[in-house]
């Protein structure tokens, strides 16, 4: 590839609870249940070999993650960082890079929010794309070529909403009843990188 052909850097966006690290339980609606203390947080035992794969092509590697239990207090701020900073540790111990954690901390319902700063409809909660936009934002990423991974609905959302193209990868989250056409389903996201790679090299 000649060096005009470079253009700007592409970014492969990633959900954290269930493709990352495993969810600690289904809530009411068949959605993950995110882990609120550090001790039940712990990565998959291919994450990191998966984002090594994705940085060895050349992609950003972002982690977008939806975490209002901090705005209704079951989490605290310090819990949550604790966890991202292991979580960036672990990876690169295994030679991984994740170049950015993005992390919505708001929720719009008044009832279950307990500190007001975080009570908003923001932009940034997925299915919105806010936090792929800030990212593209921040580092020039081309998001036409980017990619986003995730196991709901809201995830597929918000790639396809940034104009990036979207793996689901299937566990037991439940996403009946929502109409979603991922461009591809994968098992893990080992397998949701081998399909990126399979797609680079074959475009
Ligand atoms: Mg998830
Ligand atoms: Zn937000």
């Amino acid at each position: 590839m000649g060096i005009g052909e470079l253009g700007l850097p592409k970014a492969v966006f990633l959900d954290r609870d269930g493709v990352i690290n495993p969810p600690v339980g289904l809530d009411e609606f068949g959605g993950t249940e995110s882990p609120l203390r550090f001790e039940d947080f712990q990565i998959f035992p291919w994450t990191a070999k998966a984002i090594k794969i994705l940085n060895g092509f050349g992609f950003y590697v972002f982690v977008v993650t939806n975490q209002p239990a901090v705005a209704k207090e079951k989490m605290s701020l310090q819990e949550l960082e604790n966890m991202h900073f292991h979580l960036t540790y672990w990876v690169r111990e295994a030679g991984g890079i994740i170049d950015k954690i993005y992390a919505c901390l708001h929720h719009p319902d008044p009832k279950q929010v307990k500190i007001p700063a975080l009570l908003t409809e923001c932009d940034c909660r997925k299915p919105k794309p806010g936090m792929l936009f800030q990212a593209a934002k921040e580092f020039g990423i081309d998001l036409q070529k980017s990619w986003m991974i995730g196991d709901t609905w809201k995830d597929i959302r918000a790639g396809q909403a940034a104009g990036c193209r979207t793996i689901l990868v299937r566990n037991e989250t439940d996403n009946r009843g929502k109409t979603i056409k991922p461009d591809f389903e994968a098992e893990n996201l080992l397998e949701a990188a081998e399909i990126i790679l399979w797609e680079e090299n074959n475009q």
